[in-house]
């Protein structure tokens, strides 16, 4: 396969490489953003499985750059790319420019200036990978599944955090949005790979209990799976609204989508607690019970909130009081990159390479033994 194959056949990894992004996932927060206004009087965030550190970087260049990321802006650049990606052949000026704007793409990344910093911006971004440093974040190595980080995430946004004295509802719940895009490594086994995936969105779920500020967002990546409206129902419980969307950039075909959960509001006497957290037990059931039935909640209305398209998914078992069934928005515009279609490629095209290789690949000590014994047809190691 060819360098430049996977350009042809993912608009949005080529798109990346050119705008200076670590991630195509990047797009996707873009998108999402655009659609529900995310970061609209944020200051402190908290990217949760943040590594390489796309989503991190969109933080940073929209909270700490002022950079705007509006529909115009992205429009665009989205019509210089298409025609590059349609053949037209450019003249010599318009590459110039392109390289030009890929260059200072890359540079805005990785420089701090002082003139646009923001001194109240806090961000936070946590994976078990480490995360190559972005301006104005600060990142940690650590498990979002142990009940450890939560005080380290605690510590991270205010140093006077005592784990020994303060409990977490004294840390004074101070961030305005969690975003999670948390996926394990998938084995292929569906269910296996749903299974973990819902452990994951708990673990992300239960930290942003004990971070969220009263009003708070939180968006995390789901695999939708056969019970998924259990789980809408339970986020329900903490906010007032909660959609599923599903921006342009993440592939039709892929199971992948966004629960976007706005206005934390949580019952009346909850406390977040790590000692018992959330899963799929007794205490969120209870919660619900204490909540009017779902159901019969208002649906947010397309005049409301300006939201463009909804489209209400398959009623089937809404008999249960425990389903509910969250309005499903296409997020992204329409003449955006369809992710899942081929792209043509200028017959001059050069494949860029990725803007931030992975820090610790799992496969890095298979490429180093691979190496040691003379490459990928070198003599077979002999195991003694
Ligand atoms: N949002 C990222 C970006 O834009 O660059 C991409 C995230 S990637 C799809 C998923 C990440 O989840 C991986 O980096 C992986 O290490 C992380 N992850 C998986 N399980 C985790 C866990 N238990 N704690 C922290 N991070 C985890």
């Amino acid at each position: 396969m060819g360098k430049s194959s996977k350009d042809k056949r993912d608009a949005y990894y080529r798109l990346a490489k050119e705008q200076g992004w670590r991630a195509r996932s990047a797009f996707k927060l873009l998108q999402l953003d655009e659609e529900f206004n995310l970061f609209e009087n944020v200051t402190r965030v908290v990217d949760l499985c943040a590594a390489p550190g796309s989503w991190s970087q969109v933080l940073s260049r929209v909270l700490i750059k002022n950079e705007k990321f509006g529909r115009c802006a992205w429009e665009d650049r989205e019509a210089k790319f298409r025609q590059r990606m349609l053949n037209v052949i450019p003249s010599e000026s318009s590459q110039e420019d392109s390289q030009q704007e890929t260059k200072q793409d890359v540079e805005m990344a990785n420089t701090q200036d002082e003139s646009t910093s923001r001194p109240d911006v806090k961000i936070v971004s946590i994976d078990l990978q480490p995360i190559s440093p972005l301006p104005g974040v600060i990142t940690l190595r650590a498990d979002i599944t142990h009940p450890a980080t939560v005080p380290l995430l605690l510590k991270a946004l205010d140093p006077s955090y005592d784990p020994e004295t303060s409990t977490n509802q004294q840390a004074q719940q101070p961030v305005d949005l969690v975003i999670s895009d948390g996926a394990p490594d998938v084995t292929g086994l569906h269910d296996l790979d749903i299974y973990v995936q819902s452990q994951l969105l708990f673990a992300a779920l239960n930290l942003a209990l004990c971070v969220l500020k009263p009003g708070g967002k939180f968006v995390a990546k789901i695999f939708r799976g056969r019970n998924v409206d259990l789980l809408y129902a339970q986020l329900k419980v903490f906010f007032e609204k909660v959609y599923v969307a599903k921006p342009r950039s993440s592939r039709a075909s892929s199971v992948e989508a966004f629960i976007v959960c706005i206005n934390f509001q949580p019952p009346a006497g909850f406390k977040a607690s790590l000692e018992e957290p959330l899963g799929v037990g007794s205490r969120l059931a209870e919660l619900q019970e204490q909540q009017q039935d779902p159901i019969s909640q208002s649906e947010p209305s397309k005049a409301d909130d300006g939201i463009t398209e909804v489209i209400l998914e398959d009623l089937s078992g809404a008999d249960n009081k425990n389903r509910w069934i969250a309005p499903f928005i296409a997020c992204g515009d329409l003449s955006a990159f369809d992710s899942d279609a081929s792209y043509k490629l200028a017959a001059d095209h050069v494949s860029l390479p990725p803007v931030q290789p992975p820090t610790a690949p799992p496969y890095k000590r298979a490429i180093e033994l691979r190496r040691q014994n003379g490459g990928a047809y070198g003599k077979p190691v002999v195991a003694k």
